[in-house]
């Protein structure tokens, strides 16, 4: 499932940066004395200090933004959308100019020594934006800009008509400009890894290929059993039948409940898209999707964007009005949304938890067994639609991706050839042949948006999850913890491992603390095989 807080991450041109000057000035004192944690998260630094309060306008503008973003996918007038372009772009302009008014006071501040963690995670934020607006023209910007907007408008139109050549123009140009975006930024080995830098710091073509190789072959293994034992099935009758809406809002609510989601600082609506939001620590929302059938998808919606909140909505309170007040990279956001929506939500201890409230919701799944639940919310099908795919085959959707993206960023393939260079990869990798464009290099909007290097991130973020998933189980007993609806100390475990760090560590940074090594798909896979194959 999509998540709007990667999206728009990424659709800025900076990833949300905040400072709170106020608050770390007048009340750094008070605050130190009521931390109870050992990690100290405060900014000492008298430099530092002065920079992020100067951060505060940048912040505000940030915040604002996401609040007009979340606006206009929830509540806004679908004829609205040109002039809330128009102030959105705006605001980015506006954003990037108070933003390269700090570029002194960064260099100044770096040349501080003894900094503390939390100091030296918000410099290194701050000098990573300065960095891509200093080496990447305002001309670059502003045509990589008006290609994504033009060119995910005609994406839309060509996806529905399933007409690839409708596309190509914008796609071929934008390639153009990313490559272009690329050789500006500079990189050490494979061009790619300029573009996934910007999503996931410090990620390589070489640490992809690393997780990606023993992934394909495994997984294929694993699901070659699967499909031939049946034992999870490809399709349920419970795909099909239709819910009604209201009934299934209480199924979610009541998912929202199990989490244990705060009711003063989080707020769920209604999208197409489902995505999650975060205009501070104190404000965080997502959205999930009714589609009338199936109910599994907007439960799990529900379940996945609540990961992604929590992260969120868990970091330490002293870090929010900066930088450091988010996740800190695409893999490591998914691996927390992904851990709750599979690891957590697809278990037969969770099955357990909400089977009383779908018997009482929805009267049709009343007539199947828990176990007949749990098959059908863990079905494994290979299908041409990566939104679409389960736990087993998901991760070919996105090698395909990543396959076709290096080359086209290394001139290694024409745009024209991509269509079908796809349809093959499909079918080497999933095993299904896309018949038309539209279930196969249209179906995704990240291309149109200028995303190239994005995709990686969705697999390294169930890899990410594995790694947590056996982790946490040396502390927890973690199916019991499940079972008895003890979510809060799965959460409270998250939120001192990981959460309440926010981006003050670089994602390899991260896992190197957390775990003593970085994206191993070894633990996925030993957590697929138990699921799985047991
Ligand atoms: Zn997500």
């Amino acid at each position: 499932m999509e998540s709007r807080i990667e999206l728009s991450f990424a659709l800025a041109s900076a990833p949300p940066l905040a400072a709170n000057s106020k608050v770390l000035s007048t009340q750094n004192a008070a605050r130190l004395n009521t931390k109870t944690m050992a990690f100290d998260f405060m900014f000492q630094n008298p430099a530092v200090i002065d920079l992020a309060e100067r951060y505060n306008p940048i912040w505000a503008l940030e915040s604002v933004g996401s609040l007009l973003e979340w606006d206009m996918e929830t509540y806004m007038p679908l004829g609205s959308s040109k002039p809330r372009g128009f102030t959105i772009a705006q605001m980015q302009l506006l954003k990037q100019e108070r933003m390269m008014q700090l570029t002194d006071l960064t260099s100044k501040a770096e040349k501080s020594t003894n900094l503390n963690d939390s100091e030296t995670g918000f410099l290194r934020l701050l000098k990573r934006e300065l960095d891509y607006y200093t080496k990447i023209p305002p001309k670059l910007l502003e045509d990589i800009s008006r290609t994504a907007t033009e060119g995910t408008v005609v994406w839309r139109e060509a996806r529905k008509k399933s007409d690839f050549s409708l596309f190509k123009p914008y796609l071929e140009k934008m390639v153009a400009l990313k490559r272009q975006e690329a050789e500006k930024l500079g990189y050490q080995g494979h061009p790619y890894n300029a573009l996934m830098d910007r999503f996931e710091e410090g990620l390589t073509t070489n640490d992809v290929d690393k997780v990606f190789l023993p992934l394909r072959s495994e997984l294929n293994g694993i699901l070659t059993k699967v499909l031939k034992a049946g034992s999870f099935p490809e399709h349920h009758p419970l795909e099909e039948i239709r819910y009604d809406d209201e009934a299934m809002k209480r199924v979610n609510v009541d998912a929202l409940r199990l989490l244990q989601m705060p009711e003063n600082t989080f707020r769920m609506d209604i999208s197409t898209h489902p995505f999650t939001t975060s205009m501070s620590i104190e404000d965080v929302r997502i959205t999930t999707r009714y589609e009338g059938k199936d109910f599994k998808a907007s439960l799990y919606s529900t379940v996945h964007e609540s990961g992604h909140a929590i992260y969120e909505l868990q970091i330490d309170p002293s870090l929010d009005y900066t930088p450091l007040a988010r996740g800190t990279s695409l893999g490591v956001h998914e691996s927390q949304s992904r851990f709750w929506e599979n690891f957590i939500g697809r278990s037969r201890e969770f099955v357990k938890r909400i089977y009383p409230s779908l018997k009482s919701n929805l009267p049709f799944a009343a007539k199947y067994s828990e176990d007949d639940i749990y098959r059908y919310f863990n079905s494994v099908k290979p299908s041409p639609i990566r939104v679409d795919a389960d736990e087993l085959t998901y991760n070919f959707h996105i090698m395909v991706r990543y396959e076709l993206e290096k080359k086209l960023i290394a001139g290694e393939m024409e745009v024209a050839e991509a269509p079908e260079e796809w349809k093959d990869l499909m079918e080497k990798y999933v095993g299904v042949r896309p018949d038309n464009d539209a279930d196969g290099i249209l179906q995704d909007v990240h291309w149109s948006g200028g995303m190239i290097g994005y995709f990686a991130t969705y697999s390294l973020g169930n890899v990410i999850a594995g790694m947590f998933y056996n982790r946490i189980q040396k502390d927890l007993d973690l199916r019991n913890t499940v079972a008895k609806g003890e979510l809060v100390k799965v959460k409270e475990w998250l939120k001192e491992k990981l959460h309440r760090y926010g981006a003050t560590y670089s994602p390899k940074d991260l896992q190197q603390r957390t775990f003593g090594e970085a994206y191993n798909p070894q633990w996925l896979l030993n957590y697929l095989r138990e699921k799985y194959l047991a």
